[in-house]
């Protein structure tokens, strides 16, 4: 079958591919440690499992309106005000199953061919697929590890233009843990307000900082009204499986999101959602115990990492990824990551695997335990000296 031609300028996400050949080593008897792909090991807290199932006894099995429940709309309108110190109503909330598929649509809804969007480089690649895919310009600002992987503000003023349509932020960040500053946030909104550049404000790790307080972006003057929130459910609650997230934003936005939804998923699973109420509403001790225990892992990979050959790393002050300098090796970097899986039974990735700034590093995920996080460790050693000295 010939497929369109669109579907050449649709990327991936490498990090299901590298579970995927993990995977494929385990079956023919090798063990891997899983360091790879962004997913708390945690299990879902109790009383949200239970929630669901209480949700699938009672009938919640059904279709529902595109846009979320409204009871869950409303309980996330309260969470967004709450964590965000801002007014939000339900009809600018809408629930997605996970919150990649709000990239897809908030991209797909503004960008039209040739508009272009900044992103963040290294930055999540779904981010500069979707543009891709849709006929926008990517225009990448290049996080540094100089300056902790902030905005390149430099870099931004220079590339935002009347022809930029959007732009796309994350923090804490996925991959290189970095968080933007509180004047770094100010200054891409003083100029996003006073052009009135939509923002699309990736904030699914906002549970995970390790050293200060969570600021988001749609608190700065002017930015309420263009701003788009995405946030959602599978870290804070290790709930990646259930597939549930949402985006918040002016509600003529919504509109067309939904629309979207309405012809795509049609709904978001029902008791799935009435798991989510669950979720914002009941204990948060869980969250602040997996987040405790992810520091310590932190801590422990770094000061691991930085005593392997070739290897430096920063401490990293939010999500749950590292991302290692590996330039001393002089190779590759999705290279280091395919010899580390193959002779150390250590799956990473590559920092290229996530835009063309992120070579010369490795992106770690420390959602494993820390006897795993030693003994993976352990198991690069003599890969990374061997590669150090050749
Ligand atoms: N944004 C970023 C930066 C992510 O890393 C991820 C998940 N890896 C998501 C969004 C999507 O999360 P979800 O599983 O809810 O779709």
């Amino acid at each position: 079958m010939n497929v369109a031609e669109r579907m050449s300028r649709l990327g991936t996400e490498s990090a299901f591919e590298v579970l995927a050949r993990a995977r494929a080593l385990e079956r023919q008897g090798k063990e891997i440690i899983h360091l790879e792909i962004g997913e708390p090991d945690f299990d879902t807290p109790a009383h949200i499992k239970e929630a669901a199932k209480r949700a699938l006894d009672a009938g919640a099995t059904h279709y529902g309106p595109a846009a979320g429940l409204p009871e869950l709309r409303e309980a996330i309108a309260k969470d967004v005000a709450a964590t965000r110190n801002i007014a939000i109503s339900p009809d600018e909330v809408v629930v997605t199953p996970g919150a990649k598929p709000i990239m897809y649509f908030v991209i797909t809804a503004l960008v039209n061919p040739g508009d272009e969007v900044i992103y963040p480089n290294p930055g999540f690649p779904i981010y500069e697929s979707v543009i891709n895919f849709v006929g926008g310009v990517p225009v990448p600002i290049p996080l540094r590890e100089e300056t902790g992987f902030g905005f390149d503000l430099g870099v931004f003023e220079q590339r935002v233009s009347r022809r930029t349509k959007l732009i796309i932020i994350n923090s804490p960040q996925n991959p290189t843990g970095g968080v933007l500053e509180r004047d770094q946030l100010g200054r891409i909104a003083e100029i996003a307000a006073k052009y009135r550049i939509p923002v699309l404000a990736d904030e699914i790790y906002k549970s995970f900082l390790y050293d200060s307080e969570f600021v988001s972006i749609s608190g700065f003057p002017g930015m309420k009204d263009v701003t788009i929130i995405l946030d959602g459910f599978s870290k804070a609650y290790a709930m990646t499986g259930w597939r549930i997230g949402y985006g918040v934003m002016p509600p003529a936005l919504a509109e067309h999101v939904a629309r979207l939804m309405v012809n795509s998923y049609s709904c978001t699973a029902s008791f799935t959602q009435l798991a989510g109420i669950a979720a914002l509403q009941g204990d948060q001790t869980p969250v602040d115990l997996m987040v405790a225990e992810f520091r310590r892992r932190r801590d422990l990979v770094v000061e691991g990492l930085n005593a392997l050959p070739g290897v430096s790393c920063r401490s990293p002050r939010g999500a749950f990824y590292v991302f290692p300098n590996i330039r001393a090796l002089r190779r590759p970097a999705g290279q280091v990551a395919e010899v580390l899986l193959n002779e150390a039974g250590v799956a990473v990735l590559g920092g290229s695997a996530f835009g063309e700034y992120g070579e010369g590093y490795l992106r770690l995920s420390y959602a494993n335990s820390q006897a795993n996080i030693g003994k993976a460790l352990e198991r690069m050693r003599p890969v990374l000296a061997r590669l150090a000295g050749g």
